[in-house]
């Protein structure tokens, strides 16, 4: 067990305990998120099917090895709630929580073959310092430790802080993120497969654009892992 898990323990005993999906108080031995939505949360099994909904989202627009989704995210849904605590709510640890959960279910199957770094999406240091922490990394965290792959958050950096995209169409969201990362060479870390985790996949274009940075710079293959689809 990885020392942020007992960190996470600590914080959990000192604060109420309720579900990250359902925000109902958890029960004894629950941990994190209560038995009825554990029940409900909509897996996508994605690491099953190399042509799935995810990796349809990269189809050409980057050479890529797979993708995957741990949920679908739908509107007013349980993985919304969930997503939601994660990054306004000040709960990283669900995040950590389900990069573990996720991490065990991929190291099972052959999508963790060949993977030797895992490297989240950063934040841009003004976000990160009004957020606190980058839940990607949480989740990245949580994924290194049951995959047994180390996880590295200095080879990638945000040089642009993009301003909200929602009136920009499809097209001009991919041109304006095109040149948003750098990468931190003087880290002298090399891999030869990097799995690139984000919170929420929805255009794709944020992970094209840190993959593209990457792969220029590492001469690397690329897989994309998130927490959900939407
Ligand atoms: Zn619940």
């Amino acid at each position: 067990m990885g020392l942020l898990r007992y960190w996470y323990d600590f914080l959990f005993i000192l604060f109420p305990k309720t579900c990250g999906a359902c925000e109902n108080v958890l029960i004894h031995q629950e941990e994190y998120i209560c038995t009825t939505c554990s029940y409900h949360l909509p897996f996508t099994d994605f690491h099953q099917f190399p042509t799935n909904p995810s990796a349809k989202k990269f189809w050409g627009k980057i050479e890529f090895e797979q993708a995957v989704s741990m949920f679908y995210l739908t509107k007013s849904s349980l993985v919304e709630t969930l997503i939601h605590n994660i990054k306004y709510n000040n709960r990283p640890e669900l995040a950590y929580f389900l990069g573990q959960k996720y991490g065990r279910i991929l190291k099972k199957s052959d999508f963790s073959d060949g993977i030797d770094l895992i490297v989240p999406i950063p934040l841009h240091s003004k976000k990160l310092k009004i957020r606190g922490y980058n839940q990607s990394l949480h989740f990245a965290n949580g994924l290194a430790e049951s995959m047994e792959i180390p996880c590295d958050d200095s080879l990638l950096k945000r040089k642009i802080n993009t301003v909200s995209q929602t009136r920009k169409d499809r097209l001009e969201r991919f041109e304006n993120v095109e040149l948003i990362f750098e990468c931190n060479l003087s880290s002298k870390i090399t891999a030869k497969h990097i799995l690139l985790v984000d919170d929420v996949l929805t255009t794709g274009a944020t992970l094209c654009s840190a993959a593209s940075c990457l792969m220029e710079a590492m001469k690397c293959k690329i897989s994309f892992a998130t927490i959900a689809k939407a």
